[in-house]
């Protein structure tokens, strides 16, 4: 009976509610677009209007349609329109600087490096990379921060698929080398990402999903830019390595390892990561299990022209150095084989290594080794979607997808330096950056 009532009320109510004005609808944004690049690695469909409602592309019109009612109208009739950039590996809580942040580092605290770490994303978004793999931070607890900031709408930069602390093994390239030993016992207090034996790895594995890792990354080899001479091949074992992918995999995480020797990456592919990053040392056998696996390679080559130009300006440690010489005599032959040979390519910067914000200098080291230009920005949208397990939201211009939209000026495919230049980036249908505008971020060199 009192439902009845309640029932009645609210019908008698009705003719007053419908006098005050109706709730608004989500925002909806016509963009003209002259040329649109919606599915990289297909034909551009020239003069197109996207229709984006609420933060998602709901509609792609050929030509250019006249906005609805209420509509605003974003003219992009002179730019080349393509899906935000996603760079699969990055550092957001390093600076590219590497002599200058290990001086600066002992008088920075967390919360100044969260700072950094936010302005560096800033920076990243407005030159067109919508997302972003942050693949180890020292501060897991700050990505994750940042990455729920940015996904709220507090602090701009790329959506964050982030992996908490790189997983190594003692003495190997994610532990506190070359530093005094109290030093070291101090980065180390906290160290849950080091492990030794299966056991162990997979807490560290676990460890990491604790703290809020959405993908897990682990060092397979050694690596160029850690302070001791341990080469660069295998520091973990066969079972080490397939604890760690295994126990991601049951959490529903993906698996990608930093790998430079070719005992690295085979054991990290045989172990079943879904991705290696950096692959500086590739065969045919090695090209042979990439294409058995389906895992993708994520190159970096801008990590390593910033590693070797640091190296031989004196701006890194003498065991730094050696590695990045030893690497720099066969990392494009490396990379050139593996684009040759049909390895897919996941687009990877490593930025953090190198500055922050120039991630679209990738392209041009990729098309250097024989990559066509339509399929390095292809790496960039639907096949890094893909590694990310996100092909149905992100790397296409289509409806349903999310309205990450960037526009330059001129054909990137014609030339991809070009994207260089990103001079409007939509995120989620929020604008970012408009035409004309310039980046924000403070100059460096
Ligand atoms: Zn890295």
């Amino acid at each position: 009976m009192k439902h009845l009532i309640t029932t009645a009320l609210a019908l008698a109510a009705a003719p007053a509610a419908a006098q005050t004005a109706p709730a608004p609808g989500p925002k909806v944004t016509y963009i003209h677009a002259g040329q649109l690049l919606a599915t990289p690695g297909q034909a551009p469909r020239g003069n197109s209007t996207i229709v984006v409602r609420g933060g998602k592309v709901a509609e792609v019109r050929d030509g250019f349609v006249a906005p609805a009612d209420g509509a605003t109208l974003i003219d992009l009739k002179d730019r080349y329109v393509l899906p935000g950039l996603i760079d699969m590996h990055v550092h957001f809580y390093s600076s590219g600087y590497p002599m200058k942040s290990r001086l600066d580092g002992s008088g920075k605290d967390k919360e100044d490096a969260f700072v950094d770490a936010a302005n560096a994303a800033r920076a990243t978004l407005l030159t067109g990379f919508t997302t972003v793999r942050d693949l180890g931070a020292p501060e897991p607890r700050g990505i994750r921060a940042l990455r729920d900031a940015i996904a709220r709408g507090d602090l701009e930069g790329p959506t964050i698929v982030n992996a908490g602390r790189m997983i190594s093994v003692t003495a190997g390239h994610g532990d506190a080398n070359g530093l005094k030993e109290d030093y070291a016992h101090a980065e180390r207090a906290d160290a849950d990402h080091l492990c030794n034996g299966p056991d162990d790895c997979r807490r560290a594995t676990r460890e990491q999903i604790f703290t809020g890792a959405q993908v897990i990354k682990f060092a397979a080899s050694g690596g160029v830019g850690s302070n001791i001479a341990g080469g660069l091949e295998a520091q973990m074992t066969p079972e080490e390595m397939k604890a760690i992918v295994d126990t991601a995999h049951a959490f529903g995480r993906k698996v990608t390892a930093h790998a430079h020797g070719k005992s690295g990456i085979d054991g990290a592919l045989r172990a079943g990561v879904d991705s290696i990053e950096h692959g500086s040392f590739i065969d045919a056998e090695t090209i042979a299990l990439f294409k058995q696996k389906g895992a993708y390679l994520v190159p970096t080559m801008h990590a390593f022209e910033s590693v070797i130009r640091q190296g031989r300006a004196g701006e890194r440690p003498p065991a730094s150095v050696a590695k990045a010489e030893e690497v720099a005599k066969v990392v494009k032959d490396s990379h050139r084989r593996a684009i040759a040979s049909g390895v897919k390519i996941a687009f990877g910067t490593d930025s953090g290594v190198g500055p922050h914000a120039t991630n679209a200098l990738e392209f041009g080291y990729m098309t250097a080794v024989g990559m066509a230009p339509a399929v390095a920005i292809r790496t960039a949208t639907v096949d890094a979607a893909a590694l990310l397990g996100r092909a149905d939201r992100i790397g296409r211009i289509a409806p349903g997808m999310d309205a990450d939209i960037i526009a330059v000026a001129g054909d990137p495919v014609a030339d991809v330096a070009r994207l260089n230049s990103v001079d409007f980036v939509m995120q989620g249908g929020t604008v970012r950056k408009q035409a004309g505008e310039r980046a924000l971020f403070p100059a460096r060199d």
